[in-house]
């Protein structure tokens, strides 16, 4: 990176800052005039350095702003800064971590992330793990691990038996992909009832363990959701467990929203058990607030990553030890640093640290809840335990609601339904907002409902 692209980058970060803090829900442009509003397009002859900064500075002020205080409208929100100083660092090293050769140190600061969360979560000496492309990928490799197991000859021959895939009704839509993706099929996941608080019934998952049984199909893989997507709700992890090791099921748990409990006294109950599991992942991109993307998949038996995703390639593995070749257990080939994002930070504040996180980002759920509570224009839909704060307005669609605070640039924010229920759902998951954000929040909604709608 040349001198004055670097000074250039200095300028468009103060550029970025300053324009959260001015318009922090940037005015979206419609789709229609996307092209016409910002100049994309890509032409034969170079232009001048200052017309391409130019460019760059409008396509900031224009997209939106996912650290601001009004980012609310995903599972993802706000900026730790060692976090980024270790991913800035990451694109200048712009190593790629298949092989020692080639990442060097950077496989240990992936190796000591692994083995840290291994110990937090139990897994014992024998686990290992990996680092992939996101929540999404790190579920699609459980999975493959999970049928391998059942029956090591599918990597060579194919699926020819009706593997089902259990998970509840309020799981990720990753699931039904890679049951898709892993030659299993999306009508062979069956989606487990929840309870009144959206999560999976015990009861219902071993009748239709049965069922299958008894249609002669062969159950392999139980996935428990720790974190629904809506409702934040987390499945009962030892329960599950023991039914599924009573049938031989592989259990999977998806920790990618609410895996970071893990590091807290407090709340790490809520996946009670989960050192049972085979299987877990953990977004770092979510409670853990590393920039996208850092997925830790962690497994129990770490023969399992090697049999499921190592191949021979002479022309890429060619010196040292394979425990350091990180490519024998990764399903990509190149793949980005995603680990130094998240060492950066980590090193910096300690565990504890991420235990403080976790925990204020409970602690902000808990005071939007109150402040539903006590107000009897508000209905909330949600429970205690749970950072997506869910709940309706004076009657309001929310829907509508959601549609016109983003079109009149206010706040970015999302809905969602359970048991036939839309509600808006407020996720507090950006660990720098204060209890002041928060409120400010409902002012906001308050004062633009007062305006537009009465
Ligand atoms: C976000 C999420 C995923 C997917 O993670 P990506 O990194 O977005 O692919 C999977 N499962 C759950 C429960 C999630 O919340």
């Amino acid at each position: 990176m040349n001198q004055k692209d670097l000074d250039q980058f200095q300028h468009l970060v103060q550029v970025l800052l300053q324009a959260e803090k001015e318009e922090p829900v940037a005015a979206p442009i419609p789709t229609e005039q996307l092209f016409s509003t910002l100049d994309l397009s890509l032409e034969q002859e170079a232009i001048d350095d200052d017309i391409l900064y130019q460019n760059l500075e409008s396509l900031i002020q224009k997209t939106p702003k996912t650290a601001s205080k009004l980012f609310f409208n995903q599972l993802f929100a706000g900026r730790k800064s060692k976090s980024v100083l270790g991913d800035l660092v990451a694109v200048m090293l712009n190593t790629s971590m298949y092989t020692y050769k080639v990442a060097g140190p950077m496989v240990g600061v992936e190796k000591a992330i692994i083995k840290a969360i291994s110990d937090a979560v139990g897994f014992g000496s024998n686990s290992d793990g990996t680092i992939s492309s996101g929540g999404s990928m790190s579920n699609f490799m459980a999975m493959v691990m999970a049928r391998d197991s059942f029956n090591s000859r599918i990597k060579i021959d194919g699926v020819e038996e009706k593997l089902i895939v259990y998970t509840s009704a309020e799981c990720h839509y990753s699931i039904e992909k890679n049951a898709a993706l892993a030659g299993i099929g999306r009508k062979q996941v069956r989606y487990i009832k929840t309870n009144d608080f959206g999560e999976m019934d015990i009861n219902d998952l071993e009748s239709e363990i049965e069922k299958d049984l008894a249609a002669g199909n062969s159950p392999f893989f139980l996935n428990l959701t720790e974190g629904t997507t809506v409702l934040g709700s987390f499945d009962p992890i030892d329960p599950a467990i023991r039914v599924g090791k009573k049938y031989g099921l592989w259990s999977h748990v998806d920790g990618a929203y609410c895996g970071g409990v893990i590091f807290s006294k407090k709340y790490k109950h809520l996946i009670q058990g989960v050192e049972k599991a085979d299987s877990f992942v953990l977004n770092g991109h979510k409670m853990l607030g590393t920039p996208m993307t850092c997925s830790i998949l962690l497994v129990r038996d770490k023969s399992r990553l090697n049999h499921s995703f190592s191949a021979d390639a002479e022309y890429l593995f060619q010196t040292d030890d394979d425990e350091f070749n990180l490519g024998k257990t990764s399903l990509q080939c190149g793949r980005r640093n995603d680990a130094l994002k998240l060492w950066t930070l980590w090193k910096s504040i300690g565990t504890s640290g991420l235990e403080k996180l976790i925990d204020h980002q409970f602690l902000l759920a808990d005071y939007a809840r109150s402040y539903i509570q006590n107000n009897k224009n508000y209905q909330l839909y949600s429970f205690k335990n749970s950072i997506s704060v869910c709940f309706n307005y004076k009657d309001i669609d929310a829907k509508m609601l959601c549609e016109r605070l983003y079109l009149k640039s206010k706040i970015l924010v999302s809905h969602g339904s359970f048991q036939g229920k839309s509600f808006i759902r407020l996720v507090t998951i950006n660990s720098d907002n204060s209890v002041e954000d928060i409120k400010q929040f409902f002012e906001i909604l308050e004062s633009f409902v007062a305006s537009e709608f009465e």
